[in-house]
């Protein structure tokens, strides 16, 4: 049994990747699985999804914690610890980066006890796409061609299936199956990956199926028990979109300020809106609100130079 584990925040289709690379596996005649798990965060929260494929049926439930593969679709979450999206990787895994950095720099620069496999997604995306953030189609293709053992044709019968129930027209179900052929002609399959493994031979431990690890009261209780504790929690790195104001087309109106739901906005000395980028999420509410259109929607990218 080979398993996968997707992350990236809301509204990158990392459920769907998962959802894509299932079905694409099931076209392949193997046995599969795949499930989300997120809560009720929303746009730009870290969210981790699963898929298990193998020949015989699978009999291990709930999440992957030692998964074979992991794919990052988001490299910030790299340094997010609410995300920790290498926690359980072991020898066996392999870790995949959305990045536009190389695997060496990669392992070097986030002190990786592996070289990790790099490519950027999100640059492909955007020139097939015409957006960098929707990443289920290239992350499941990236997943599948890793795996080694799911031909193009089964998986683009999979992509078809599954973004034709999402609505897709048939002219975006083609320009994501160019996205597809672009990753497969640049991702290898992994030299060292057995999907013939059966679920008893690998590293599964029947007690990791229940984690039922308690936080203490202050992060685990669905309530706010000090005042301003959401200060405390920098949800500005769930961003993938940026607002930027110009300042010279800003008439001061504030619808800004009053719309957006984080309170992420404040008015400096001079009357005008601030954003906090500490703490703002990058759902362009505010964009979307300013009733004088200057408030514009920037490609957030993670920046750190190679030594
Ligand atoms: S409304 Fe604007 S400032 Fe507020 S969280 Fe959304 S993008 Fe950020
Ligand atoms: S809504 Fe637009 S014009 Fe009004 S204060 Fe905000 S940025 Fe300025």
């Amino acid at each position: 049994m080979l398993s996968f584990r997707f992350h990236g925040r809301g509204g990158q289709g990392i459920k769907t990747a998962s959802q894509i690379l299932g079905t694409a596996a099931f076209m392949a005649d193997f046995q599969v699985q795949d499930f989300p798990l997120y809560g009720a965060e929303r746009r730009g929260a870290p969210i981790v999804a699963f898929t298990r494929i193998g020949p015989d049926p699978i009999l291990e439930r709930g999440p992957v914690h030692s998964p074979d593969i992991v794919l990052v679709g988001d490299e910030t979450l790299l340094t997010d610890p609410a995300a920790a999206p290498l926690n359980g990787a072991g020898g066996h895994t392999r870790v995949f980066i959305n990045s536009s950095h190389g695997g060496e720099a990669l392992k070097k620069h986030y002190a990786l006890t592996t070289t990790p496999v790099s490519l950027n997604i999100s640059d492909l995306c955007l020139h097939h796409l015409g957006k960098a953030h929707i990443l289920s189609s290239a992350l499941a293709a990236v997943a599948a061609r890793l795996s080694g053992v799911i031909p193009l044709e089964p998986f683009n019968q999979a992509l078809d299936l599954e973004l034709s129930e999402q609505g897709l027209s048939d002219s975006a179900l083609s320009k994501n199956r160019e996205l597809v052929q672009a990753v497969f002609d640049q991702v290898s399959p992994l030299p060292d990956v057995d999907p013939s493994r059966t679920a008893s031979t690998t590293s599964f431990k029947a007690e990791t199926l229940v984690d039922l690890k308690q936080e203490s009261v202050t992060a685990a209780a669905p309530i706010i028990l000090a005042p301003a504790n959401m200060e405390q929690r920098k949800t500005g790195n769930w961003r993938t979109q940026r607002p930027e104001i110009d300042p010279e087309h800003c008439n001061g109106c504030w619808v800004c300020f009053v719309r957006c739901p984080d309170g992420a906005i404040h008015i400096g000395e001079d009357g005008k809106p601030v954003i906090d980028y500490d703490h703002c999420k990058g759902c362009l509410i505010c964009a979307q609100e300013c009733p004088a259109h200057t408030i514009k929607s920037v490609r957030e990218v993670t920046a750190w130079k190679e030594p």
